[in-house]
């Protein structure tokens, strides 16, 4: 199960030595794949040099100049995300496929509630939030979203080109869910599931987790990304706790191999919400650790926890956790308090026990 998340910003040349170190940062927190938009051939330029500069496999975003696909695929791009039918005439799509095909490049065709084809939104009335019935082809939004990607494979079948990814997004969930279901129930082609537009970092990862986790849990999905207003580390996160709980579920459901299949290695981050008992800053040292925390290559359970009253004693369980009294710091683990030290120096202590 792969982690994608998108660059959030055009990049230029002059950019790419600082997005190097950012990608880095971005695969060791688990990011597997990273997408591009390259919405013009001096974009296929920056991100095709990018790709020379990175280990992380780059997706190249495109819409309707299959000449920007083409020069993509010069590149070390492992995936392009192109829609067949929005390139043009069948020599383009032909130019296309066999640049695919020659290099084993797989092509993601990615199909958005927001942007169906026109005859189906008037077919099934789809400018309405109305998911009845209307006496058109299409039960709901959910197969709208179905008929328009199998127009897409049925292009892909037609050139014998097979190595196809398929997501079909809508920023609703039941929509998400019940599109994925049907159509994983009709085709083994590999799936790309995420909730589209999901939202600022709130609502986006209840969105995205209401969607992902039912959908994981009965095996559907290849590659996964939380879209969120947010940064692309927060989507990364997201989707490891979203893995995470359906890893959970699917364990506790009895099936083992999806949940092998979902469960990730990594730190388990526990902290407290914080109540008048506090005696640390738990909002605080949460939001400076957690990118490293994340990108730490260990499987452990660390505690950030706001009190020595309640803190060690409920978090002993975690290998390695950190609380505050007065103007003191504890450090513990399992329970026991192993250092006692000052405020300044908590960061220092807790990232020499990390063996950071
Ligand atoms: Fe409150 Fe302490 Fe519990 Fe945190 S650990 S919620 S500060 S009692």
């Amino acid at each position: 199960m792969v982690i994608q998340t998108m660059w959030k910003d055009r990049l230029s040349f002059s950019d790419l030595e600082g997005a190097v170190p950012r990608i880095e940062g971005l695969a060791r927190m688990g990011c597997g794949l990273l997408r591009f938009a390259v919405p013009d051939l001096d974009a296929a330029e920056v991100v095709g040099r990018l790709a020379q500069m990175v280990s992380m496999p780059l997706v190249a975003d495109i819409h309707f100049d299959y000449k920007i696909a083409l020069r993509c695929m010069d590149f070390p791009i492992a995936k392009i995300r192109v829609n067949p039918g929005n390139i043009g005439g069948k020599e383009k799509v032909r130019a296309v496929l066999d640049r695919a095909a020659e290099k084993n490049i797989p092509i993601r065709i990615g199909v958005n509630a927001g942007s169906l084809p026109q005859d189906l939104r008037e077919e099934k009335n789809l400018t309405t939030e109305d998911t009845e019935f209307h006496g058109g082809k299409f039960k709901d939004r959910a197969e709208a979203l179905i008929e328009a990607a199998e127009r897409e494979l049925a292009i892909f079948d037609e050139y014998g080109f097979t190595n196809v990814v398929v997501s079909m997004k809508a920023s609703s969930v039941a929509d998400t869910v019940r599109a994925n279901r049907l159509l994983a129930g009709r085709t083994n082609v590999p799936l790309h599931i995420g909730v589209t537009e999901a939202g600022p970092l709130i609502a986006g990862v209840a969105r995205s987790s209401a969607a992902l986790v039912p959908l994981l849990v009965e095996g559907i999905g290849d590659t996964l990304r939380v879209s969120l207003s947010d940064s692309m580390e927060n989507e990364v996160i997201a989707a490891r706790e979203i893995l995470g709980a359906a890893a959970e579920i699917a364990s506790l459901s009895g099936q083992a191999e999806t949940a092998a299949r979902l469960r990730r290695g990594g730190v388990t981050v526990i902290s407290c919400p914080r109540c008048g008992r506090y005696g640390f800053d738990t909002h605080g040292f949460s939001s400076r650790w957690l990118p490293r925390l994340y990108a730490l290559d260990k499987t452990i359970s660390v505690a950030i926890m706001g009190c020595e009253v309640n803190g060690p004693e409920e978090a002993r369980h975690a290998d390695l956790g950190i609380t505050g009294t007065g103007d003191k710091v504890l450090i513990f683990r399992h329970g026991k308090v192993i250092r006692t030290i000052s405020a300044a120096e908590a960061d220092a202590a807790f990232a020499e026990e990390l063996g950071m």
